[in-house]
Parts: structure tokens; sequence; C-alpha cells
């Protein structure tokens, strides 16, 4: 039986088919700007390519310099440049139907640096460079080096190209009154806002071609004030399909939009009624995109024709094997994206290439070579959280016999505390994916058993210490009392928590658990009562009465009364992800929760919480104090066996708890099964 017969439909373009209907989505991963960079992503995109994607939209190249995204960044305007992207299409184009789209992307406003330019010179809120107004030359030359770029991406061998129109990008920033203010040619009313967009499009048809894919991405929800309406989005897609167009992608939210639209908290598919919407209007084929990341979802919005083609990038640096996995009907062993942002976006934005938490090999493959030769070793890993279950299926993977201790009756670690907390329900995937690997693999997993340092030297060449991390204890007068909890007792549901709360400690996990206390859970996935409740949450309107598709936030009635505090007198929650933190910190705003720093403790009792700020007592009189202020890690088998001299590595928490966390946890697991393989992982 076929699996997911929609998805792997064949779409005919006329002049060329693509072999199945999923797109893997334009993604900056850093490789770009890398020392053999070329190289690197050759590779990079032919694991993808040979995984089945039908077509792949590289990350996004300026068509000139004002629009690279940072000063660094790639730019295709020369004939010389045309020869490395040559080895990306050619290392594509090796496996059977596959193919490539270059992105040409001008930031305009969102170039990180002094030379960028707009339609008009203001400056985003997102960027500390105010942009020059783009004279009438300026705008001829743009287009005109749009139109080049993919004259040279034709000539690299591309099979299209797709012109970035979304996201507040340049072309946006001309679509729409928020950031066009001109009162010329290319400003004012609509017909001359598009008109750049139009002529961008014109131009490149003109250069490439009838035979030429050309994607355009279209901003369906600006989710900005001053945003474009529904009609002119509707009257824009029109025009681009009498204009040559070959596909509309989905474009969704502006950078500078407060409302998040990847990260894990968005219901799945939480975007693709608005691709439905639009597809009564055009008759090229539409891409549905944002927070798609498994086979059963992408079938359905195809077969349910809410779109032709389904975009998903972030799944593709997970698992490259996601299609031919769905195609053998085994979604089940695929390694899924959690939409966390940790190691790609996370990354990228600190200047990084990007990675995968879940798959810490992706953009770096060639750095991960299997050793044919291997020798087989018996191996024991101690502990079953993300850490031991990364080493013991790559290990395995390598061709090592493996033996899982775990002490509780279940593998996971910190991962089954995290999948309870809401919006973060996605974990549950990367449990799913350790089971069923272990299945595969034969690995032979024992759970509630403790194993000494004996037993370990005698029967093992190997042994990998992933015991974990415990909560930390603090010294405090009062800490033993009733009223206090740790986050792993809280999580574990097996505790009543009164409405009256303090948490000490505002890191990553006093986060999620104010997020866990305030609130009834979630569900994950697509379900229509999550997907309302997070339209309503972050103000998205979908009748689209107003531009950009905004309304005010549906104000949130909190579950509990509560106070997170630390003792720093930065910024609460400063240290959470990059791209995600300002979403925590916004969520427990709307909650009301309090947030209070340079705070010292002193002592709970009967009343409370006796704190100390700026030298003045007060008691916080809360039913509850749940202790959120690190781990430390489980060492003692550790140092057993090294004072046996053992053979024995530690990895992830119980290496270091102070910086504990999954991605580095999974990461270490994976290097440490090639480096006792004797592989060589290059730094
Ligand atoms: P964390 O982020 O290091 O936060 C620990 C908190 O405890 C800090 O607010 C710290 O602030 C406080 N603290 C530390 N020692 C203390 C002491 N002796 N007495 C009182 N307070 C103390 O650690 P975490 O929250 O346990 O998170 C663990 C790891 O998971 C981190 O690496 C984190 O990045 C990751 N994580 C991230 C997220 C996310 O990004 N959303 C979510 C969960 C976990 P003061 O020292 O100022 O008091
Ligand atoms: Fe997905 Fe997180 Fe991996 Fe990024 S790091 S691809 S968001 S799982």
């Amino acid at each position: 039986m076929a699996h997911f017969p929609a998805l792997f439909a064949p779409l005919d373009l006329g002049f060329t088919q693509l072999k199945n209907r999923v797109i893997m989505g334009s993604m900056h991963t850093g490789l770009e700007e890398a020392r053999n960079g070329s190289q690197k992503l050759a590779h990079f995109y032919s694991e993808r390519a040979k995984g089945g994607v039908g077509l792949i939209v590289t990350g996004g190249i300026a068509p000139n310099f004002a629009g690279r995204v940072s000063p660094f960044a790639q730019q295709l305007s020369f004939s010389w440049q045309v020869k490395k992207h040559r080895m990306v299409t050619q290392a594509v184009h090796q496996e059977k139907g596959a193919k490539i789209c270059l992105q040409i992307l001008h930031a305009g406003r969102y170039a990180y640096h002094p030379l960028c330019v707009s339609a008009s010179r203001l400056k985003s809120p997102i960027s500390p460079f105010k942009p020059w107004a783009l004279g009438t030359l300026g705008i001829k030359k743009t287009i005109r080096d749009f139109a080049r770029c993919a004259q040279l991406a034709q000539k690299a061998g591309y099979d299209g190209v797709e012109i970035m129109g979304s996201e507040g990008y340049l072309i946006n920033q001309f679509i729409v009154p928020r950031t066009n203010k001109r009162n010329d040619r290319y400003g004012g009313e609509f017909e001359n806002r598009i008109r750049l967009a139009m002529e961008i499009v014109h131009a490149v048809r003109e250069k490439v071609g009838t035979e030429f894919i050309i994607i355009f991405r279209l901003s369906m929800l600006d989710l900005v004030e001053q945003g474009s309406s529904w009609e002119e989005v509707v009257k824009l897609a029109k025009m681009l399909e009498q204009a040559g167009v070959t596909i509309i992608n989905t474009g969704i939210g502006w950078h500078e939009a407060r409302i998040p639209t990847i990260a894990t908290m968005v219901p799945r598919a939480a975007f693709s009624w608005i691709t439905q919407k639009l597809k009564e209007h055009v008759s090229i084929p539409l891409v549905t995109s944002n927070r798609i990341n498994t086979p059963e979802v992408a079938n359905q919005l195809i077969e349910q024709d809410g779109a032709d083609l389904v975009s998903m990038a972030r799944p593709f640096l997970a698992d490259p094997q996601f299609m031919a996995k769905a195609a053998r009907g085994e979604s089940q062993l695929i390694n899924t994206c959690i939409a966390c942002n940790q190691a790609c976006l996370d990354q990228i934005f600190n200047g990084k290439i990007a990675s995968c938490l879940v798959n810490p090999k992706a953009c770096f493959e060639s750095q991960y070579k299997r050793e044919p030769n291997a020798s087989q070793r018996k191996i024991a890993v101690v502990g079953a959280g993300p850490a031991g279950m990364a080493f013991a299926i790559e290990a395995a993977e390598l061709g090592h016999n493996v033996v899982v201790y775990e002490r509780s009756d279940q593998l996971g670690g910190q991962f089954n505390l995290a999948k309870e907390i809401p919006g973060k329900e996605e974990f549950v995937e990367t449990l799913r994916y350790f089971a069923e690997r272990i299945k595969q693999l034969k690995i032979d997993l024992r759970f509630n058993t403790d194993v000494s340092a004996d037993e370990l030297q005698s029967k093992y060449d190997d042994s990998v210490i992933a015991t974990g991390v415990r909560p930390r204890k603090l010294a405090l007068p009062g800490i033993d009392s009733a009223s206090v909890l740790s986050y792993a007792q809280v999580l574990s549901g097996n505790y009543e928590v009164g409405q009256r709360v303090a948490i000490i400690g505002a890191g990553g996990i006093g986060f999620d658990v104010a997020e866990y206390l305030l609130h009834p859970h979630g569900k994950a996935g697509e379900s229509e009562d999550n997907k309302t409740a997070y339209y309503a949450q972050w103000g998205i309107d979908t009748t689209y009465q107003n531009r950009g598709a905004i309304r005010d936030k549906v104000a949130r009635v909190p579950a509990r009364e509560i106070t997170l505090l630390q003792r720093k007198t930065t910024k609460p929650g400063k240290n959470l992800g990059k791209t995600t933190g300002w979403i925590h910190r916004q969520s427990l705003k709307q909650y009301g929760v309090k947030m209070l720093g340079g705070v010292s403790y002193e002592k709970i009792d009967q009343q409370g919480l006796h704190i100390l700020i700026d030298e003045k007592s007060q008691v916080l009189k809360v039913d509850n104090i749940i202790i959120c202020a690190g781990q430390e890690s489980q060492t003692d088998l550790y140092h057993a066996l090294k004072a046996q001299n053992c053979m024995a590595h530690i990895i992830g928490g119980a290496s270091v708890a102070r910086e504990i966390d999954a991605q580095k946890a999974i990461e270490e697991g994976v290097r440490l099964a090639h480096q006792l393989s004797a592989d060589k992982v290059q730094t």
C-alpha cells in the first residue's frame, strides 16, 4: 500500500515536474559564509535530496550589496560566483528527480549594516541601522540586480528562483503602508506600492525565459500594524500569476511582529487556513508553511485541498530521511523537529553555524564520517536521558554492542519533565523517536536497574555515565517545610500546589514551571481548541478584517498568583533562547506574573517566604515555594569507576550541571559514540 498518497503525488508544472509535494523551505545555515562553504552546502543539500524531498529552496542570497543581511552574507551578482553554486546544484541533481531553487533575498531595512536601503527612511524596531530611501535610479538598479541574480542562478544550474516577498524584507517593505511613505510611482496607492514586486517579477521572467521556476513568497499575513489587507493580498496574488509566477509560497509574519509564528508553542499547521483561503482566487500551485512537522499533517493538508505543496524547513535539519521514512510508512522512526529553535535559529543569531538539537550532525555531515572497520566494543550506558539515549543509538548504529541501565521505569530523563510544560508537548516526539530507535537497533535497555562499578568494570570495555542531574537543594532555614517543592516534584503532577506561589530561580526551568502552573494543559498538535486559544492569546485576526490580520489580545486569566524571583539584578529570563526568550517573557507578563530581581532569601516559615530587596525585608505570603535554582551533577558512579581505573566517560548533565541543556547533552552523546569508534570528528 502506498503511504501518504497525496504527499507523494507528482506535481506537473507544465515545463517540468516535481516528484512530490514537499519543499524543503529556505533556511540560512551559516555554511553559506563558512570556509569551504559550497562543498559543505553541497553535502548538506545532497543528503536531503537523497532523503527524497521534491524541491529544495536555498537560504537567502542577496542580489546586491545593500540587500545582504549582514556585510559578509552571500550575494550572487557576478559570473565568477557561478562556479561554487554549480557545486551545490550538481550534488542535488545527482539524486533522481531532485530539484533546487535559489532564494533571492533583499533584506531592505533588516540588513545589518549602515548601507541598508528601504522604501522610506524608517528604522525597524529590531535593527540599529536607519535605512536610506531608495531613489528611482536605485529602484531600477535593484530590479536589474534581481534579474541578473536569477539569470546567474539559471547559469549555475538551479531549477528556479524564489523571490522573497514576505517576512518584512525589502519587497514587503514597499508593499505595505507601514514602511512605504513615498509619494512617487512606488508609493501611496496599492498599485504603486506593489510596483517594485511586479517589476522584479517581470524583469526576472524576461531574463530566464518561460521554462524556469519562479516562486514568489507572498506575505499572506503580515501580523504588524498597517500591513496588507486581505483584498490587497488577493489582488497581488492574481497579478503575480498573470506576470508568470509559477508557484506562490506562503509567508507569515514580519520579523518585527511580536507574535510567535514558528516556535514550539505555535500549534501545528496554525497558518494553513490562510493558504486555503487564497486557493479559490488563483490557479497556480500554492505552498503552505509554518509548524508542519509530520507527514500525517502535511498529507492531510494536501488531501483536503488546503494547498498544493507543503514547505518544511527545520524538519529536514532534524531528519534528512524524513521523506524516505514517510514513503516506507515509517513515520514512527522520523526524528521530529520539536520547533525549539535552540540549535538552529538561536545559533544563527549568535553568528554560528546552524545545527539541530535532536540531530547534531545537521550541517556537520562531513565531520561525522563512519569508520567501516571500527572494532566492536561492549559498552554500558548508565542513564537513559537525552545524553545516554543519543550515545546508545549512535554507538549501536556504528556497530557496538550497547547495554543501557536506567534506574527509573522510563527513558527520557529531563525530557519527561519538559513535555509537561504547556507549549512544549512536542518533546514527546523525541521520546517516541528514542524508544523506536532503541527497538529497531535491538539495544538492551534495562529499566529499574542500578548497576555497580564492579559490574561495569568486569563486563564492559567502556562505561558511559549519563546519570544526569538532581535539583539543587538550598541551604535556607525552613527549606524542609511541607510548603517547599522542587520543580521535579511539581512537574511530576503528584503534588498539590496552592493558589499563591513563589518560584525561587528565574532561569529556563523557573519560567517553564510558572507557565505550567498558570493554566491548564494545552494539547499538542493541531487541535482546533489549541489553535483558537493561540490566536486569541497573540491577537491574530482570523477574520482578516484588519490590515495585517491583527487584533487586540484576549486578556488571560491566570490560574494562580505567581512571583518569580532571582538574586541577580539583570532582566529575568535574560539567558533564555535568543529567538524564543521574548515569547516566554511576554507570555508570563500577559498572566500578570510578578518578577523580582536583586533578591536575598532569608527564611521560610508559616507566614511564607522572607526576602530582602534593597536591604528592606518583606514577606511573600504564599502557599508554596518552588525551587528552580539549577541542578547538581550525579557523579558518584563515575568517581567510583575512576577510582578503580576503569574506562569511563561522562556526558550530559552528569558532566556539567551548570550549563546542562538538551542540545549539549545530545551533541555530547553523538560525538562520544564517534570518538569511541575511532572516527575522526573534527572540531
Ligand atoms: P538556570 O537557567 O541556570 O537558572 C537557575 C536559576 O536559579 C537562576 O535564576 C539563578 O538565578 C538561580 N539560582 C542558582 N543558584 C541558586 C542558589 N544557590 N540559590 C538561589 N537561586 C539560585 O537553570 P535552570 O532553570 O535549572 O535550567 C537548566 C538548563 O536548562 C539551563 O541551561 C537552561 O538554559 C535550560 N532550559 C532552557 C529553557 C528555555 O530556554 N526556555 C527552559 C528550560 C531549561 P540567581 O543566581 O540570580 O538567583
Ligand atoms: Fe527543530 Fe529544534 Fe532542531 Fe531547530 S534545533 S531543527 S527547531 S528540533
